[in-house]
């Protein structure tokens, strides 16, 4: 498993030196945490599950996102294991399930579907030359959207680093 904490922290809720340091750095939060200790519980014995992998995890107002390994999410919504539903029980929302990956516009396109970007820009911001992605999505589309423009920024800057700046036009 590749989790956002050890697979052993997550099994005995105790976090080593090295996961303690992640959580103090801000790159693993707590909502991460809980979500490793519920995985292993649920799906740890599974010899199914060994090479699952967990990237990061979002709060949002509707629902968590999970961002899964590439080709994961048959895996994780398999309705017989209901690794999802022991999720959405536990924080009381919906799951939403993304495949990783780097390239930041194809992730715009996953988040945004089914709209379609009208465009997707990259803009270097002064003084430090800060990435920022501007995307524009057709007005008349914006209720196709799950997320807000907000969550979506959010979304962005979780996984890639990167700021974003949606308009709708
Ligand atoms: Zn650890």
């Amino acid at each position: 498993m590749k989790l956002p904490i050890d697979q052993m922290c997550a099994t005995t809720g105790t976090l080593c030196a090295k996961c303690q340091r992640a959580v103090r750095e801000g790159k693993v939060s707590k909502l991460e945490i809980d979500l490793s200790k519920l995985i292993v519980k649920t799906v740890g014995k599974n010899r199914k599950y060994k090479d699952i992998t967990l990237k990061r995890a979002v709060r949002l107002r509707a629902a968590v996102l999970l961002i899964v390994g590439k080709n994961q999410k048959d895996l994780w919504k398999d309705p017989n294991v209901g690794l999802v539903n022991a999720i959405s029980d536990k924080f009381g929302t919906d799951v939403v399930i993304l495949e990783e990956t780097k390239n930041p516009r194809h992730l715009v396109e996953m988040l945004i579907t089914p709209a379609t970007p009208k465009e997707i820009t990259k803009v270097f911001i002064p003084p430090f030359g800060e990435e920022e992605y501007v995307i524009k999505i057709p007005k008349e589309q914006e209720q196709l959207l799950r997320f807000t423009s907000e969550e979506l920024a959010e979304i962005l800057k979780s996984v890639t680093g990167a700021s974003a700046y949606i308009s709708f036009e």
